[in-house]
């Protein structure tokens, strides 16, 4: 299988990260993606480095303002007197209140930023544009004959709306994707196994019928992004009925996450999709740092080999996944898994 990587992503290590209160280096570090990247040379793949796809592809998933704010954010921020390293924000926008889009760079900040775990530095416009690249460039393998290619992009990007970065992510790689694939096919269907809920995907494609939304993750009850990710959230207007949440017990084990993935697979069978984009998040398993659910190592082969026998043209992009001695063995097996049914 192709593996798109691009190593522009190094200079983006987020060293503002509020959690519970406290400021920490985040979990969303470099070293995930060349333990990510070793495991997949290990294997084997052929890694290839994306081409520069322009601004097309975020543009046709992003607000130009967002876009704006992205790029510009870290050069207006250190015009501030007594700014910090890096853009976080302080104030945000209330979403039952009208409210003004500011002029001010700290309420833009609150505006364009979820929350205490998307800070931008110097390097983030670079690592997330590259990261989109790679998301693009996977797409157009697929789009060009390959049956399935595997963009290893960091930051990930499932959290990021049209507007908005939260959760570690800025462009929305897996929607980016999606939207390339759209080119070709006139339905595109989206299924994401972060444990996590994809929620800027949801949000992305909330009011559309041509790209089906559809995510495995733990109990939003117990687990971050909290507001998004329950079964009742099924999309609005031409979207009705194009959105599928199947939120899991915490703790849930492989069985109990092979069966809802069967459910998702009814679901995306009866949409009928040209092509299919995989949110790979790896941090649904035992060992990850967040301890959500407790899928295992074969068990990510299992999930991935059920996902091949779709039969779909695929693009596998990471999401999550963090820093744990299993975090390589849990993709090469599944990438294992999904070639082997492939
Ligand atoms: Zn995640």
């Amino acid at each position: 299988m192709q593996v798109i990587y691009s190593d522009r992503h190094t200079g983006h290590d987020p060293q503002q990260f509020i959690v519970r209160g406290r400021m920490k280096r985040s979990n969303e570090q470099p070293e995930r993606a060349t333990r990510l990247l070793d495991a997949a040379r290990a294997q084997g793949h052929t890694v290839v480095a994306p081409d520069d796809h322009g601004s097309g592809p975020r543009a046709a998933i992003h607000t130009p303002r967002y876009l704006r704010f992205l790029e510009t954010a870290w050069e207006r921020w250190q015009e501030l007197e007594g700014a910090s390293e890096e853009v976080m924000p302080n104030v945000h926008p209330f979403p039952d209140q009208p409210c003004t889009y500011p002029d001010s760079l700290v309420g833009q900040a609150g505006w364009h930023m979820g929350d205490m775990a998307c800070s931008i530095g110097r390097h983030t416009w670079e690592a997330a544009t590259w990261s989109a690249h790679v998301a693009t460039h996977a797409a157009r393998a697929v789009l060009d004959g390959e049956r399935a290619a595997y963009a290893l992009c960091r930051p990930p990007g499932h959290h990021a709306y049209a507007d908005r970065a939260n959760g570690f992510t800025y462009l929305n790689n897996a929607a980016i994707a999606a939207q390339q694939l759209r080119r070709r096919h006139d339905r595109v269907a989206i299924l994401d196994i972060d444990v996590h809920h994809g929620n800027g995907t949801q949000g992305i494609f909330w009011r559309r019928r041509d790209v089906l939304t559809v995510s495995l993750h733990a109990d939003p009850h117990v687990c971050t992004p909290f507001f998004t990710g329950h079964a009742h959230e099924i999309g609005e207007g031409e979207g009705l009925g194009y959105n599928l949440n199947l939120p899991l017990a915490r703790g849930t084990q492989d069985e109990g996450f092979l069966a809802a993935l069967a459910t998702a697979h009814d679901t995306i069978r009866a949409f009928a999709p040209g092509a299919l984009v995989v949110a790979l998040g790896l941090d649904a398993h035992e060992n990850d740092p967040y301890r959500m659910l407790a899928v295992s190592t074969p068990g990510f082969a299992r999930v991935l080999g059920e996902i091949a026998r779709l039969g779909l043209p695929t693009v596998l992009v990471q999401e999550g996944g963090y820093l744990s001695d299993d975090l390589g063995p849990n993709l090469a097996s599944a990438l294992r898994g999904f070639e082997a049914a492939a």
